[in-house]
């Protein structure tokens, strides 16, 4: 009798702990339910619809198939279970509040039913509950929690992909509520704003190892020092790979670790992918962190409310040449450098003083890679109401940023093309060019010293 392995975020045939226990079992079904009760921003439905294609090709290379089903999740899997003789149901854990929530009736109703309900960790390099302080609680700050995720030693070794597991006939009436990629409506019609999405990724579980090969042969020796850089290509880009898991953490940890050596540059990378470990671990513990401030005192900020700065900042109009740069650069590639996400966090939750939720709605929306957990995190994290948070009065400078980071001006000529003539002296101030300055670019929409005393004099309310 058939085990159902159903795929969530976790869309991967190897080192996947859920499929590995289904083959196991005798034939598998495999399943991913589209439930509205999960809204995806425009950029992750991009996104998922090429990975279910992959997956599902990537099945029927091996003679299988992904049963696509459109609807209410426990619904959905409770028919299945029924049309097929299901005798189990398996799956990877995810960490948020909803999605536990509805694991836990659907493993509730499968056992009701005699069905056999088991979780798996496949997403994380360990389970939250794994990593705790002396006192049995939760950390609240990374540094400790990284030592002691390092003191535990390495996480589990992956798995391989399973050995040619055997695939249950789906019968032809479970066929009828069955449905393509195509039909859950996931890519853009009009307009199709997805050309540069398209140009830049290619989503599926190929593409994610042969970006992490490269990213081991090009790039992880420097990475230190380079990955603040967001002209070069100096980051290993698998944040969407890892967010619906083509790559599981634990891959990636291994195979870096194997080719690094425990150089610091290897050290550094690693730590980067213990930050989305320990963003997820405090989801769980915190579970309203995407809609909550950790400090509840910033639940007193006095957050302006101011449409047109909103518009600019995600337009890429606010006439400050960083900002500008990596918010073009999101709404074209639906990805942003992490140093520049810092930045523009920063500028719209200080300088415009403008609720760091606003923001991350927007990045949800946009980011290839917007995830339940790291998205607020971040947010959390640079606009001072964090756990372990950036201080407030932090209140990053884009012109100075932009210098620092960028002191060729390559990454802003990239994505702001009309200010790409100006000399490097005024490339992050275009304003200063006098006569050359450019006519068709926005003036500064806020003055920096002006908001910024603005931003702490609201930040001294609290
Ligand atoms: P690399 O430098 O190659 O890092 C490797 C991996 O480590 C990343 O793929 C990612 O999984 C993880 N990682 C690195 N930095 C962080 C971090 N600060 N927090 C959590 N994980 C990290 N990352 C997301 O994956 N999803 C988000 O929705 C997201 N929103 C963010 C919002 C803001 C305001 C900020 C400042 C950062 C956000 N990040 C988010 C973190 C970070 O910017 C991206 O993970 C990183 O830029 C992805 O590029 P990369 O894969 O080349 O990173």
């Amino acid at each position: 009798a058939p085990t159902i392995m159903w795929f969530r975020d976790d869309l991967r045939l190897a080192d996947n702990p859920a499929l590995y226990d289904a083959a196991s079992r005798g034939p598998v079904v495999c399943l991913y339910v589209h439930d509205p009760a999960f809204p995806l921003g425009g950029a992750e439905k991009w996104w998922l619809h090429g990975a279910l294609s992959v997956l599902d090709h990537d099945l029927r290379a091996q003679g299988g198939q992904l049963c696509i089903m459109a609807g209410d999740t426990h619904e959905s899997i409770s028919w299945l279970a029924g049309q097929v003789g299901a005798v189990s149901v398996v799956w990877n854990r995810r960490y948020g509040p909803h999605a536990r929530q509805v694991d836990a009736q659907v493993k509730a109703a499968l056992k009701a039913r005699g069905i056999d309900a088991h979780s798996h960790p496949g997403n994380m390099l360990h389970e939250p509950w794994q990593v705790r302080t002396r006192q049995g609680t939760p950390f609240r700050v990374f540094t400790p929690w990284w030592r002691a995720v390092q003191a535990k030693g390495a996480p589990l070794p992956p798995l391989p992909a399973p050995d040619r597991p055997v695939f249950a006939v789906v019968p032809s009436v479970a066929g009828g509520r069955l449905v393509t990629p195509a039909a859950l409506g996931l890519l853009p019609e009009h307009p199709d704003w997805a050309q540069g999405l398209r140009a830049q990724w290619q989503p599926g579980e190929g593409a994610a190892h042969a970006r992490l090969d490269a990213f081991i042969a090009e790039q992880v020796h420097g990475y230190a020092t380079q990955r603040e850089l967001p002209a070069r290509p100096a980051t290993s880009g698998l944040s969407p790979y890892l967010r619906f898991g083509h790559v599981s953490p634990r891959q990636v940890w291994h195979a870096v670790d194997a080719a690094g050596k425990g150089d610091r540059d290897t050290a550094c990378f690693l730590s980067e992918v213990g930050w989305r470990d320990f963003a997820h671990a405090t989801l769980f513990d915190f579970p309203d962190m995407g809609t909550r401030n950790l400090r509840p005192e910033y639940d007193h900020m006095p957050w302006r409310h101011d449409p047109a700065a909103l518009r600019a900042w995600q337009m890429g109009k606010t006439g400050y040449p960083i900002i500008d740069a990596g918010m073009r650069e999101l709404w074209r590639t639906g990805w942003m450098h992490n140093r520049v996400r810092m930045v523009v966090a920063s500028f719209l939750t200080k300088h415009l003083l403008l609720d760091w939720r606003v923001g991350a709605a927007w990045f949800a929306d946009t980011l290839v890679d917007a995830d339940a957990a790291s998205n607020p995190f971040n947010w959390q994290w640079v606009a001072g109401c964090g756990l372990d948070a950036a201080p407030y009065f932090r209140i990053f400078n884009p012109v100075s940023q932009g210098e620092k980071f960028d002191p060729a001006g390559d990454y802003v000529r990239k994505w702001v093309p009309e200010i790409a003539h100006l000399p490097d002296k005024y490339i992050h101030a275009p304003w200063k060019a006098g006569p050359d300055a450019p006519r068709g670019y926005p003036a500064p929409i806020v003055d920096l010293a002006g908001g910024r005393a603005r931003a702490l004099a609201a930040w001294k309310t609290l």
